[in-house]
């Protein structure tokens, strides 16, 4: 798979170039340059096949030429190493929860695969990988548990200090090993900014081999078309042909990977885009505009984007032709006060418990339906992360029916870490020079 810049279309990396640079100098994103088809043979068998069989064969579609068949299965059997069910909540409704990876979000499906191929393309010998990432939450927990203990990687996580909450403190603060936290007096962007002054910085790329596990990596979108199938064949197995995905969407990475397992060949009849108030997607599937604006604090934190990083990945699986976009891909936004009725809603109704993210998808197709009676699909909406990362939101009858996993209760007794450090870059780099 050649890969190629949104921002140029003659460009032409391998795929092991794409995840050590995770975006052009161009800043424009790595797309593969064609789109294989999976074959027809196995869309039309595809429930008999389980969730590593499925990943390894779309994977390999895509990967065939970059890694050996033995190595990517290796990589996906230790990097997709749990479940991913559609659970049935009524006739035609179903939750995909995408959570029961070790951080409890669905960003364990990209951080997880990207760590492993950045492994296995780190030869024996070669340099020390610094991965540096700033998270709002749940980017940090996948990416520091997807890189645990594997050699020659060492990841430093930034995250704003009092802004994340208490479990997604857990999972940043006690892996010990290869991973270091730091507590920054700041906000998400200070961060950020942090981050990129350190990659622009030529004495810390001199010394360090730096590399960024962001959201945009390619290595991260692949594996999250895998749940897209694995989905389809769960309900093709129950004699449902006809399936619509409503996605809860911050940077369009999940439904962009779904929307790549579209033009991959899997017969999806529709996607939603949930949104909350960070609506910049939503806004230009009605008006053709496509104007960001600074985001927005919501309940559903994860998805605050005034500037969705993926959204020019899927105007390109598309030719830039919005009304093609707009036949396979509706949009809804909600405020906080409707994310909270939705999670009453689908306790009522359904008897399920959900994260606002998920709450978010499930009104969307609660709209979708009252928008296209005649369309009888079933519908699946993603739950992206586990209840139990977002206790602040939920009234006191609905919090007290979350449980809180093991893997989290195993967390609580370990001792937590973190370096604090300011929101100046010379002290940052400080820290990084000491090594
Ligand atoms: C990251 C995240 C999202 C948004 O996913 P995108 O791929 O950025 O659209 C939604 N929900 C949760 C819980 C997340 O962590």
């Amino acid at each position: 798979m050649k890969l190629y810049s949104t921002n140029n279309k003659d460009l032409r990396v391998s795929f092991k170039e794409a995840v050590f640079n995770s975006m052009p100098q161009d800043k424009g994103l790595y797309m593969p340059v064609e789109i294989p088809q999976l074959d027809t043979d196995f869309i039309e068998n595809i429930e008999k096949y389980s969730l590593p069989e499925i990943a390894y064969k779309v994977a390999s579609t895509l990967l065939k030429d970059e890694i050996p068949a033995e190595d990517l299965k290796a990589i996906i059997e230790d990097a997709i190493n749990f479940e991913a069910p559609a659970v049935k909540l009524d006739d035609k409704t179903f939750v995909l929860e995408l959570f029961h990876g070790p951080s409890l979000a669905f960003k364990d499906f990209g951080a997880r695969f990207m760590s492993r191929v950045m492994a296995y393309f780190l030869k024996d010998g070669e340099q020390l990988l610094d991965v540096l990432v700033a998270t709002s939450g749940d980017t940090g927990g996948a990416v520091a548990l997807g890189f645990l203990g594997l050699p020659n990687t060492r990841v430093t996580i930034l995250y704003p200090e009092g802004k994340v909450s208490p479990i997604q403190e857990l999972q940043l603060t006690t892996n010990g090993e290869n991973i270091r936290a730091v507590e920054v007096k700041g906000t998400f962007d200070d961060c950020q900014a942090l981050v990129k002054q350190a990659f622009a910085d030529d004495e810390l790329n001199a010394k360090f081999r730096l590399t960024s596990a962001n959201s945009i990596n390619i290595s991260r979108l692949i594996p999250q078309t895998f749940y897209y199938f694995n989905t389809y064949a769960q309900l093709k197995k129950q004699g449902l042909n006809d399936v619509i995905f409503s996605v809860p969407s911050g940077n369009f990475g999940n439904i962009g990977a779904g929307l790549l397992a579209y033009k991959l060949g899997l017969p999806v009849k529709q996607f939603i885009a949930a949104t909350n108030v960070n609506d910049t997607v939503p806004r230009f599937l009605e008006s053709g505009v496509y104007e960001t604006k600074p985001s927005t604090q919501t309940y559903s934190n994860a998805m605050d984007v005034g500037a969705p990083s993926n959204w020019v990945r899927i105007m390109d699986l598309f030719d830039q032709d919005v009304e093609a976009v707009k036949k396979v891909v509706t949009s809804y936004r909600f405020t906080d006060e409707e994310t909270l009725r939705g999670i009453k809603e689908l306790d009522n109704k359904l008897n399920y418990v959900a994260c606002p993210h998920t709450a978010i998808a499930y009104l969307a197709i609660e709209k979708y339906r009252s928008e296209n009676p005649s369309d009888e699909s079933a519908a699946v909406f993603l739950s992206t992360a586990h209840a139990c990362k977002f206790p602040d939101i939920f009234p006191a009858d609905l919090a007290a029916k979350i449980e809180i996993p093991e893997q989290v209760k195993a967390l609580e007794s370990k001792p937590k870490h973190a370096d604090q450090l300011g929101t100046d870059f010379e002290g940052f780099k400080g820290y990084l020079l000491k090594g």
